[in-house]
C-alpha cells in the first residue's frame, strides 16, 4: 500500500550538515520526497505541531530546540511509507536506535534527535495538513 508520511531533518542536523545524507537515505529506501520546503518554526508553529506532547514535562525544551534554527519538512510517499520512515528513523533516543538507522548514525540525544516521522494514518494526516496544506495527505 502506497502512503504519505511526514518527515522532519531537525535543526541539529540541518546544523550538522547532513541534509543531504538524511534524503539519499529515504531515497535508498524507495520513500520518494513529493514535497519538501526550509523553514525556521515559530515557537508558536513547533507548539501546533508537536500540542499531542503538550503534557509533557519535555515540551518546553522540545518547542525551543525545533524553533531554534531551520529545519527541513518533506512529504514522503512509499510502500507503507508511515512504518518504513519509522524503522529507517531508529528508537527516540539514538543511544538506543538499531544500528544502520538515521537516529544512530546523526543522533546526538533524545533531545537531539535529527529527524522526525509520523507514527500512524491519523498523525501523518494531521501533520501533513499542517505544513502543506495545499497536499493530499494519502497517495493517489
Ligand atoms: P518520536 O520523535 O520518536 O516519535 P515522541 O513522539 O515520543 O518521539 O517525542 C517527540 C520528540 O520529543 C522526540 O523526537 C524527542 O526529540 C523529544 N522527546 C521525547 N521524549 C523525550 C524525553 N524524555 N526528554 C526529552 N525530549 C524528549
Ligand atoms: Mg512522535
Amino acid at each position: 500500500m502506497v502512503e504519505r508520511t511526514l518527515a522532519i531533518i531537525k535543526p541539529d542536523a540541518v546544523k550538522k550538515r547532513v541534509i543531504g545524507k538524511i534524503i539519499q537515505r529515504y531515497e535508498d529506501a524507495g520513500l520518494i520526497p513529493i514535497a519538501m520546503k526550509m523553514m525556521r518554526m515559530s515557537k508558536a508553529v513547533a507548539e501546533g505541531f508537536y500540542a499531542v506532547h503538550q503534557e509533557r514535562p519535555f515540551f518546553h525544551d522540545l518547542t525551543t530546540s525545533m524553533s531554534s534554527g531551520p529545519s527541513v519538512v518533506l512529504v514522503l510517499e512509499g510502500e507503507h511509507a508511515i512504518r518504513a520512515n519509522r524503522e529507517l528513523m531508529g528508537a527516540t533516543d539514538p543511544q538506543k536506535a538499531e544500528p544502520g538507522t538515521i537516529r544512530a548514525a546523526h543522533g546526538a540525544s533524545i533531545e537531539a534527535n535529527a529527524v522526525h516521522g509520523s507514527d500512524s494514518p491519523e498523525t501523518a494526516d494531521f501533520e501533513i495538513r499542517y505544513f502543506f496544506p495545499e497536499i493530499e495527505s494519502t497517495a493517489r
